[in-house]
């Protein structure tokens, strides 16, 4: 165990509770640490405080918010190592990437920090005079997934304090323990009500999405939860922000070069173990070359190291929780009986832990519940296609629309392509790259709703705002 227990941050001070929730370690099954269990009354206050802080004035001195955010910043790459390794027994993922997540969110933060945003003048400055800018929502509420806890925690909290809100994060009950320890850290920070951190089972959720007085959402997680987090936010017209989930598309051209791409392809499949809503989930091969670039992945299959995050030399940690563990195994086994093959991996490892091995299975084909159902796991389905239109038409052809990416040596033809994709990002020779506080992060259909980080996570965050005085 990592630490006993960790304390939620409500009005600016460690909330006392008696009752917590155990957080397993994936790779060991231990318990890695307990979450407090937020507690009604619990739930009161940080509301009070969330009100009181968005009628404060703190909020509206932005050079003292960017201040903080700054500090903020510096803060997390300091305790880089901590935020790491409890990273790393929450969630499972090795030390490296976990350092990189941190370092990310820092990066998030400090690009908030310097933030301007635009203002568009009106009137001729005479007579009349005025401008368009934008102006706080209230507390906002936001919701993350189990996969990245810590980046999707500050795509929400930078743009929001930068923006004026004072906001309150629930983790999910499966990765709470790092997000936990951001609101010890950051307690001194931000006066009382800034930044809170609630946690609980799922119960908590649900609690908190129909209070009156969030005026703001940004959930990310999966579909489903998304519709219910969307009706919730309904009935009194909460600004509502959604990252969904994925089932991205990758169609390799007929001139893919597999010495130059495949490893770039494979990396994005399996990044995380497969964990990410941006990976690779669906792979259309040319017919006539499926086994020689399958016969590429499975060499990179078989350099990886899966183990133990913590180990030094481990390049893939387990699957997180076991409910999806059992999920990605059932979707190979499904995969497999309806006559695909697998080239490679296929099975879980021996002993504790929820690891899986890199699996690559050809045969693939719409219809079957890997290509049509979002695996979050190390499985890169291939399905193989005779015609280019029939491919889109299958890439395009389903509810999600997060990312999508092309794959050939003739790049204007493969951007040719790419433009017929539907998804709300789209890479050629890369999937997922890119990645700046400066880029929106958005997927379109029931992948999401709005868009997170850069200039758009901020308008995300604010409402609009029109002034305009007749001047004499
Ligand atoms: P999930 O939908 O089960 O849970 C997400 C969060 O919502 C958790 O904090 C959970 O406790 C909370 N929640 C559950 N029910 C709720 C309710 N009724 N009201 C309010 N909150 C509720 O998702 P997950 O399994 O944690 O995460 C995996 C999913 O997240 C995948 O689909 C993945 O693609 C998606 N994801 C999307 C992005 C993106 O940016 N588009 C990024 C990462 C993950």
């Amino acid at each position: 165990m990592i630490r006993p227990s960790f304390t939620q941050t409500i009005n600016g001070k460690p909330a006392d509770n008696t009752a917590f929730f155990d957080v397993i370690n994936p790779a060991t099954e231990d318990v890695a640490g307990r979450a407090p269990e937020c507690t009604d009354a619990q739930i009161e206050e940080a509301m009070a405080a969330a009100v009181a802080a968005h009628r404060g004035t703190w909020l509206r001195d932005r050079a003292r918010v960017g201040e903080a955010l700054g500090t903020a910043a510096r803060i997390l790459s300091a305790n880089v190592e901590d935020l790491a390794g409890i990273l790393v027994a929450e969630q499972g993922k090795p030390f490296g990437d976990a350092v990189g997540e941190v370092l990310a969110s820092a990066a998030f933060v400090q690009f908030y920090a310097g933030f301007e945003p635009a203002q568009v003048q009106l009137g001729d400055g005479t007579t009349t005079r005025g401008r368009v800018s934008a102006q706080p929502i209230g507390p906002t509420l936001g919701i993350t997934a189990w996969n990245i806890p810590l980046l999707l925690a500050f795509a929400k909290i930078a743009p929001a304090i930068a923006a004026g809100n004072p906001i309150i994060v629930k983790p999910s009950p499966y990765t709470p323990l790092s997000t936990l320890r951001v609101g010890e850290l950051l307690r001194e920070v931000f006066p009382p009500g800034v930044l809170q951190i609630l946690t609980g089972t799922d119960a908590l959720g649900p609690k908190l999405t129909t209070r009156p007085e969030i005026r703001k959402i940004s959930m990310t997680g999966s579909i489903a939860t998304g519709a219910k987090v969307y009706a919730a936010g309904a009935k009194d017209f909460k600004r509502i922000t959604l990252e969904l989930g994925g089932n991205d598309a990758a169609i390799l051209l007929d001139d893919f070069d597999t010495a130059a791409m495949s490893e770039r392809l494979f990396t994005a499949t399996f990044d995380n173990a497969g964990q990410l809503c941006i990976c690779a989930k669906r792979i259309f091969v040319p017919q006539g070359r499926v086994d020689e670039i399958a016969a590429s992945f499975a060499e990179l299959a078989a350099k990886v190291e899966l183990g133990p995050g913590a180990q030094a030399n481990v390049t893939m940690g387990p699957l997180q929780n076991k409910a999806q563990y059992d999920k990605v195994t059932g979707l190979i086994e499904d995969a497999v009986a309806q006559g695909a093959t697998i080239v490679s991996g296929g099975r879980r490892l021996p002993g504790p832990g929820y690891f899986i091995e890199p699996t690559i299975l050809k045969g693939c084909a719409p219809g079957m519940r890997v290509v049509d159902e979002e695996q979050f796991g190390p499985v890169m389905p291939l399905i193989a296609y005779r015609d280019l239109d029939e491919a889109l038409a299958q890439a395009n052809g389903t509810e999600f629309g997060l990312g999508g990416s092309v794959w050939g040596a003739d790049v204007p033809r493969a951007e040719w392509v790419a433009a017929r994709m539907y998804s709300g990002m789209v890479w050629v020779n890369c999937h997922g790259a890119g990645q700046y506080p400066n880029q929106p992060f958005v997927g379109v259909k029931s992948s999401g709703l709005g868009a997170e980080l850069g200039s758009w996570g901020y308008s995300g965050a604010s409402d609009l705002r029109v002034d305009y005085t007749t001047l004499g």
